[in-house]
């Protein structure tokens, strides 16, 4: 009897923002496989007797490869177990959820993906932030501050699209970042954001402009994980500079 792999996104961080259905799924794994930015809280939701696996993966810290995610996976599911795969956000937004499904098709094991609250969504929403609105801006990009190949994504494509900017891992390049969408005349005064921690007790946000978005973000500390926000909409984030909900 072969078992299932749901692939189940635990949303940004606060545990109140994870889907009725993850929930319910939550609570019908026989072993769960956590990545390192879910908040424990979710597994709250979880049986008692479930086995555990961390398997942590953020850049720069010891990682599990994935390529041992994907086996444990498909060797727990092959031995008739209901598999959690719990990741971050969303499970298909930078969440390598894609490679996951792809090896979970080729061996022709059952799986399902859950949705999660994208961080990006969140992290807007927690500042607010309309990611979208009529009168300025006709769509929305999420994107990577760094790719696969630890080059510079194409900056100043990105500054031509009428369009907000969410970037995700984009805190180790901020000055390169700044300096690509200005050359390719992004204006200085365009407004940005940067939310880390975002719907978490220690969630810090800063306003600030392009023109300012590296200085300030490294002045006022801003660290990982963090959701940057270039756009007129960014504008419209709440007014205080850095607020740190710790200090307040
Ligand atoms: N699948 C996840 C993203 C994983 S990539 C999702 O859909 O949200 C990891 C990046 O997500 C981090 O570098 C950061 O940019 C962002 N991120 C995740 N959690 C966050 C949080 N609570 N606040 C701000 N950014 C967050």
């Amino acid at each position: 009897m072969q078992g299932k792999v749901y692939l189940i996104g635990a949303g940004p961080g606060d545990p109140e923002l994870l889907t009725l259905k993850a929930a319910r799924v939550l609570g019908e794994c026989d072993v769960l496989l956590v990545d390192d930015l879910v908040n424990r809280a979710v597994l709250a939701h979880a049986r008692p007797d479930a086995r555990l696996i961390e398997v942590g993966k953020r850049g720069g810290c010891v990682s599990t490869p994935q390529a041992f995610i994907t086996r444990l996976m498909l060797r727990h599911a092959r031995q008739g177990r209901i598999v959690g795969r719990l990741k971050g956000g969303d499970p298909f937004i930078f969440g390598r959820g894609g490679e996951e499904i792809e090896a979970l098709r080729q061996a022709g094991v059952t799986h399902e993906v859950i949705n999660g609250i994208t961080a990006g969504l969140a992290a807007a929403t927690a500042a607010g932030i309309p990611l979208t609105h009529r009168d300025c801006c006709r769509g929305v990009t999420m994107l990577t501050g760094h790719t696969q190949e630890g080059g510079e994504p194409d900056w100043a494509g990105y500054a031509r699209l009428d369009t907000t900017l969410v970037i995700y891992m984009g805190m180790r390049h901020l000055d390169s970042m700044v300096q690509g969408l200005l050359q390719a005349g992004r204006a200085g005064h365009t407004p940005a954001a940067v939310i880390a921690h975002a719907t978490l007790p220690q969630e810090q946000r800063l306003s600030t402009t392009l023109a300012r978005l590296a200085d300030d973000a490294h002045r006022h500390g801003m660290d990982s994980p963090a959701i940057v926000v270039i756009g007129e909409v960014a504008g419209l984030a709440l007014p205080q500079t850095v607020v740190s909900m710790l200090a307040a």
